[in-house]
């Protein structure tokens, strides 16, 4: 079954367990095989199959649900043009035309980089808009409250005085006008929320604070037009400012959340530079296709992934893979979108727009870890279910109960309702989704890339990380040092590596390749090559049988080494370079050096992983003197050498067995298994596909320090949540009981729903702003770009 996996925009989740509401709606429907909607950045990922279904029409039952779903949530510029969003929502008609614009032809107007942000480049409220619109609903519940307290019997008791309605009218008559607004203006989204949940027959919290404000206002209603008495109109409208101020601060906090998506939106140009009939023409990036020839001025920015046709240039990349230097670009080189070109001209043709550009694979990335659940938010959100039945069955049995004890049907309901707010597990649903959005958002945004909520929890309980050594630890650039020949002569010997060499993909090989290049070596054509991984290389030039590589392809060669190369070797070796051995018809003939230089922050990271308690391996198939030299200068203690590329992930198992919890960082093809194996597998830098494929974190800086950082904002994340859910779930504890009126007879301690309302939504935004605190954590400051940059060399 083909699986695909898209992203909804969905405006209008207004509260943590709306999320239910979608997500039971989008499960019953053919096709679809797994959903997790997320309010805290209003967005749905739905796994689906994609013959039985399609992004048009889960956006469209998303709609019949009631919420505002705008398709995928990625700007329209990196829409993948085969699947074009689907109409908006019907209350939003202005936006129709901006939608249908951007799916086939140029947009009448501009889009702001964040308004693409804001409105996920979609239709529906964007998230701006609809702070405001919480705020407005909260500044009429507020003003209007003033007077409906004032001249309430309780406003009255308060005073002590009582100042006559105007106009002639009774206090309750007034109070009921005043209320008006407040209930079908101010508290309508809740009567609205509590209606679409019904109908996906799921609860939450929209049902409670309905239940409650509509209980307090018809009850005052019913007493009004049967002659008056005591009402409680300022229960129903305060309560209704409460809860909405608590949702207007919360949603600010959770917009504040999210700038590290709008941080890498924002740094794909809008408008595009395109050669049209062999002139320039500025279009909107969204309309650029492959194959598009594209001017790209000194200053601008490449607006999509493409290969250079004309022009040469430095191209600074570092937004996209971190690196800090400008690359020089030339005919033929590959360019990625969002990177800044420096200094000359460049044609570009067009390869990769749309989805399939790196940027917006990133983008649905970061996306896709921020709505991913946490293991703990699943076991959450049913409790903030069953806490929502328990809201309302205690609310009814604290009704009876004091009404049966003759506490008169207002007392008894004021009660009521103080249980049905203060029970609300807004605070619940909220717990962990915003700990793990500004956990990404935070790595997010110096290229440190979680692909789920579960990475990042691993990443807190790592104690043991494991790292290869070439191109992890080191640059992987290595460069021939050293050499020496025997029997033969040293040009003689390069010519017959080199045409091996030629072959191979080692990075060893070319390394090899390029040096005899330098010396001029000339180099026959192989034939009869073969690769030995994790060995070296062997082929036949010129008739002559030549083998390159470590000890064991000696061995298996049968070759017998003269001591003084042995010695040679050993010697190099010691001083951690990688020593290559050359055997010509069955006799060793020479040795190799190369040096790898060691990245400049290796040691670094190495020391802070030490600091965290972590213990920290290298592996490596190069020879154990050199594996263990290097380690030595970065302070690693233990070192795993020698090892096959088949074999790195059976070393990694062992670990585990031996009741580790093992990170895995490594960059290339062969290290694939290993990543899979270990519980947390890290890609580093811009490495191969396979690597960022499967690992669980991506590191796109290339930059060792960034494994500390990692785990730092793992284990900072993770306390978060727990701190989050104990609080979360305390409050409920605590509140409940008191609500109730359980310590009424003994204590005198009431409370009445407004102050419900207020503890409730301020449990809420406590959670929400708890998280934002993570923002906060301490994490070295990313290296300045090294001023000389030349290649460092291991010390001899
Ligand atoms: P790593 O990934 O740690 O660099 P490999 O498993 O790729 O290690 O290689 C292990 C060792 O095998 C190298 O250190 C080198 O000695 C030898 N080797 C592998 N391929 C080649 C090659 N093409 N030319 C020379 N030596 C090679
Ligand atoms: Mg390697």
């Amino acid at each position: 079954m083909p699986t695909s996996t898209a992203v909804l925009d969905v405006h209008g989740l207004h509260w943590a367990t709306s999320a239910a509401v979608v997500e039971s709606a989008l499960t019953r429907r053919p096709g679809v095989t797994g959903v997790h909607a997320n309010a805290a950045n209003q967005t749905a990922t739905v796994t689906y199959d994609s013959t039985a279904t399609s992004v048009a029409d889960l956006t469209n039952w998303v709609r019949e649900c009631g919420f505002h779903c705008a398709g995928r949530s990625v700007p329209d510029h990196m829409c993948d043009p085969m699947s074009e969003p689907a109409g908006p929502p019907a209350e939003h008609p202005a936006d129709h035309q901006v939608v249908g614009e951007h799916a086939h032809h140029a947009p009448a107007t501009q889009h702001s980089p964040h308004e693409m942000m804001g409105h996920g480049g979609h239709a529906g409220m964007s998230m701006d808009a609809m702070v405001r619109d919480m705020r407005n609903r909260f500044l009429v519940a507020l003003v209007l409250s003033i007077p409906i307290m004032l001249f309430s019997p309780m406003g009255r008791d308060m005073l002590g005085f009582h100042v006559p309605a105007p106009f002639g009218l009774r206090d309750d008559v007034f109070s009921f006008l005043l209320s008006l607004p407040v209930v079908f203006y101010s508290a309508w989204i809740f009567f609205d929320g509590a209606w679409r949940a019904l109908r996906a027959r799921t609860l939450d919290m929209m049902v409670l604070v309905a239940v409650a404000v509509g209980a307090g206002w018809l009850y005052s209603v019913a007493i009004t037009f049967t002659g008056g008495g005591e009402v409680f109109y300022e229960a129903a409208s305060v309560l209704t400012a409460f809860v909405l101020l608590g949702h207007w601060f919360e949603m600010r906090a959770r917009g504040g959340a999210n700038e590290a998506i709008r941080t890498l939106l924002e740094l794909a140009p809008p408008m595009a530079v395109v050669i049209r009939g062999g002139e320039p023409v500025e279009v909107p990036t969204a309309d650029v296709v492959a194959g598009d020839l594209l001017l790209i001025r000194p200053g601008a920015k490449i607006a999509v992934d493409g290969t250079v046709e004309e022009g040469a240039s430095d191209v600074d990349e570092s937004m996209v893979t971190g690196e800090s230097l400008p690359v020089s670009k030339a005919a033929g080189d590959t360019v990625i979108g969002a990177s800044i070109n420096t200094t000359g001209t460049l044609r570009v043709r067009a390869t990769n727009v749309g989805s399939d550009s790196v940027l917006a694979q990133i983008v649905a990335m970061v996306q896709q870890a921020q709505n991913s659940k946490a293991p703990g938010q699943r076991l959450a959100d049913r409790a903030a279910f069953w806490l929502v039945l328990v809201a309302l069955i205690g609310g009814t049995v604290t009704f009876l109960v004091w009404w049966s004890v003759g506490a008169g049907v207002q007392t008894a309901l004021l009660f009521a309702i103080t249980v049905v707010v203060i029970t609300c597990p807004d605070a619940l649903g909220l717990a962990t989704p915003t700990a793990i959005m500004v956990g990404t958002g935070l790595g997010a945004k110096r290229g440190v890339l979680f692909k789920n909520a579960t990475a990042l929890e691993t990443a807190a309980r790592i104690d043991t990380v494991v790292m290869d050594k070439t191109g992890t630890l080191t640059k992987g650039e290595p460069e021939v040092t050293d050499l020496i020949a025997e029997a033969i002569s040293e040009p003689e010997l390069l010519g017959l590596v080199a045409a091996v060499e030629k072959e191979s993909e080692h990075p060893l090989a070319a390394a090899i390749v390029r040096h005899a290049t330098a010396r001029g070596a000339t180099a026959a054509s192989a034939t009869g090559f073969r690769n030995v991984p994790g060995h070296g290389a062997t082929a036949t030039v010129d008739g002559r049988r030549v083998a390159v590589g470590n000890r064991k392809l000696m061995v298996d060669e049968d070759v017998d080494v003269p001591a003084a190369l042995m010695g040679r070797r050993d010697e190099w070796a010691s001083t951690g370079r990688t020593a290559v051995l050359v055997a010509v018809d069955g006799r060793g003939v020479g040795v190799i050096a190369l040096a790898d230089a060691a990245r400049e922050t290796s040691a670094a990271a190495v020391r802070d992983l030490h600091d965290l308690g972590v213990q920290v391996v290298m592996l490596s198939g190069d020879n154990q003197a050199t594996a263990r030299r290097i380690a030595d200068q970065l302070g690693i203690d233990t070192v795993i050498a020698e090892v096959l590329p088949g074999d790195k992930a059976a070393e990694i198992a062992d670990l585990q067995k031996a009741g580790r919890k093992v990170a895995m960082v490594g960059d290339g093809v062969n290290d694939a298994p290993a990543l899979a194996q270990a519980d947390l597998g890290v890609a580093i830098g811009a490495g191969t596909d396979v690597a960022i494929e499967t690992a669980d974190l991506v590191l796109m800086r290339s930059d060792p320090l960034d494994v500390p950082i990692a785990l730092r904002i793992g284990r900072g994340t993770l306390r978060k949540m727990r701190q989050n859910l104990w609080w979360a779930v305390g409050y409920n504890v605590i509140a409940l009981p008191i609500a109730a009126g359980v310590f009424q007879p003994a204590f005198g301690l009431v409370l009445r729903p407004e102050i419900a309302a207020l503890s409730m939504s301020g449990s809420s935004l406590i959670v929400a702003v708890n998280a934002l605190m993570l923002k906060g954590l301490k994490l070295p400051a990313p290296p300045a770009a090294p001023s000389n940059p030349g290649p460092v060399t291991v010390t001899q």
